[in-house]
């Protein structure tokens, strides 16, 4: 048998495999099922193209696309990977030829839709030959809790029931906590090794921003980036064709996409696109699976998408290269009605019980992503079950706040901890001084010196200290008495401040120096 190695240079020339590459191939080559929740990039394919090169057995992949299927195929063969796919716009004389070839054990890989694999035709033909591994592929689609169910792919869970002996690898780029669980039930998988990799994606800015004047801000950064890769994605189909009739008025190489526009010219644009002939797509979502285009710069939402699990991965579709590109959303408090009148509508196609209820849960956690006044990626890894802790990210909006704002979290927790700390109620000056570190007569008086919060704030200012207090207190963070001498004291918000659930933004005082802003000569 051929090593893992070896195969990864003969037929893709990588010298290393990529995070649980190999792991993934060692399980599958023992026969044990496998779930991959890998972002996309993350290198999903090789996991089950490599087993049937090295063993001389044929993975049968399951794709929910026959465009996406067809590219696969065309670059595995000029690889030299014996791949075929079949479906119903072949000719008769090819499919003959193909099924030969198959039953010869001359094909290492076979792409078929979910439709096709479970006709009883089909799966009488798969028992005649050397099926070794079963991939399915986009496996969210399995799951109406997912962002993109399709019916179809429930029908896959015969697959494991006729071929207990054949393990099967699950693979998607995004599946919250449910859907992960989902999948392993629905596709029968025995005690499968899991894998879930980071979503975090490094090179990917998050930035939403006010939907008041969106096409002028749009012009304005496609103008500032010219002949960047991007896509901008709609809710509404007509709106794609309308910005981008107007961004072509404005001087943009741009096209639209979506559903309804005619089978060629979807086709050309595409290719437009990849072979950069256009810079932009005004699309839906109907638009990106599959299309591998590493250099996307920028994924513009126009329109918030319904759920983070669609953002994350049309968001997903820029950087695929690992160079810095940009994630921008538009968002208004607008979009909130906007999608509860979809989610109305896709009610209708889904009577399950608590469908409704969960879309809209979703729409919340989009929302609440949208508003928060925390780090973005923090958020969104949060939301897909990931801890990250490196806050700030230094390329998300809220870490790089504008100079006016600075991210007020630590330091409200300062001053909560201080008061908390005290004995007894002071005013602002003294709770000040005592963070600023001031020996000041009435912080020796009462021996506050000695305290562990004393000098915990030096790296700002008394006066700086005051101001953020103030700031606090207007905004609710603090309670102030309004005796002669006002005391400060804690209330309900302050200790959220302390469980890190509510988010600050205080205004920066003056003299403050700019901090956390590393990224903002972005070198081009
Ligand atoms: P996914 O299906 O997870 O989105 P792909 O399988 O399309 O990812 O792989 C993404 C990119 O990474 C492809 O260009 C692929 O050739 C590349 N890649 C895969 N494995 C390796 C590896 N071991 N070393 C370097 N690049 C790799
Ligand atoms: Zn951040």
């Amino acid at each position: 048998m051929e090593s893992l190695h070896t195969a990864l240079e003969r037929y893709y020339g990588y010298s290393t495999f990529l995070p649980y590459q190999e792991e993934i191939i060692n399980n599958i080559l023992e026969k044990r099922d496998v779930l991959a929740v890998i972002a996309t990039g993350g290198g999903k394919s090789l996991c089950y193209q490599i087993p049937p090169l090295v063993t001389g057995g044929l993975t049968v992949v399951i794709s929910p696309l026959i465009s996406l299927m067809k590219d696969q195929v065309d670059s595995l063969v000029t690889q030299g990977v014996p791949a075929v796919t079949l479906n119903s716009s072949l000719p008769y004389d090819a499919v003959v030829r193909t099924l030969a070839d198959l039953e010869a054990g001359r094909l290492r890989l076979l792409y078929v839709s979910p439709e096709k694999v479970v006709q009883t035709r089909f799966l009488t033909t798969l028992r005649k030959l050397n099926v070794t591994l079963f991939a399915v592929d986009e496996a969210h689609c399995i799951s109406e809790w997912g962002h993109d169910f399709r019916p179809e792919y429930r029908q896959l869970r015969i697959l494991k029931e006729m071929f207990p002996d054949v393990p099967m690898i699950a693979l998607t780029a995004t599946a919250v906590p449910e859907v992960q669980q989902d999948i392993q039930r629905q596709l029968n998988l025995i005690n499968p090794a899991i894998y879930i990799g980071s979503f975090n994606r490094k090179n990917l800015q998050y930035t939403v921003t006010d939907k008041k004047g969106a096409y002028p801000q749009l012009l304005d950064y496609l103008r500032s980036n010219p002949s960047r890769s991007g896509i901008i994605y709609f809710s509404s189909k007509k709106r794609t064709e309308e910005v981008a009739q107007k961004l072509q008025e404005d001087g943009i190489r741009v096209q639209p996409y979506h559903a309804d526009l005619p089978g060629n010219f979807r086709n050309r644009v595409q290719e437009l696109f990849i072979r950069d002939e256009i810079d932009v797509v005004c699309a839906t979502n109907a638009f990106g699976m599959g299309i591998d285009k590493p250099d996307v710069r920028f994924v513009i939402h126009y329109d918030m998408p319904r759920n983070l699990e669609a953002y994350a991965q049309e968001t997903g579709r820029a950087g695929r290269d690992g160079e810095e590109s940009d994630c921008i959303l538009f968002y208004s408090r607008g979009d909130r009605q906007r999608c509860l009148r979809f989610i109305e509508g896709d009610c209708l196609n889904h009577p399950e019980p608590g469908y409704h209820s969960l879309a809209v849960r979703k729409l919340n956690d989009m929302i609440a992503f949208c508003e928060t006044t925390r780090c973005r990626r923090q958020h969104l890894l949060r939301y897909f079950g990931e801890t990250f802790t490196e806050v700030p990210c230094r390329a998300c909006d809220v870490c790089m706040l504008p100079d006016e704002f600075i991210d007020g979290r630590e330091i409200a927790a300062k001053i909560v901890n201080c008061i908390s700390q005290l004995p007894g109620k002071f005013g602002i000056t003294h709770i000040a001084g005592v963070l600023a570190g001031s020996r000041s007569k009435n912080v020796l008086a009462r021996g506050h010196q000695d305290l562990s919060v004393f000098n915990s704030g030096s790296e700002y200012s008394n006066e700086q200290w005051r101001s953020f207090m103030r700031q606090l207190i207007a905004n609710g963070y603090l309670d102030q008495s309004s005796d002669q001498y006002p005391v400060v004291t804690l209330n309900e918000r302050s200790r959220a401040i302390l469980s890190g659930d509510e988010g600050v933004r205080l205004s920066r005082p003056n003299g403050l120096q700019a901090r956390n802003r590393g990224k903002t000569d972005r070198s081009e």
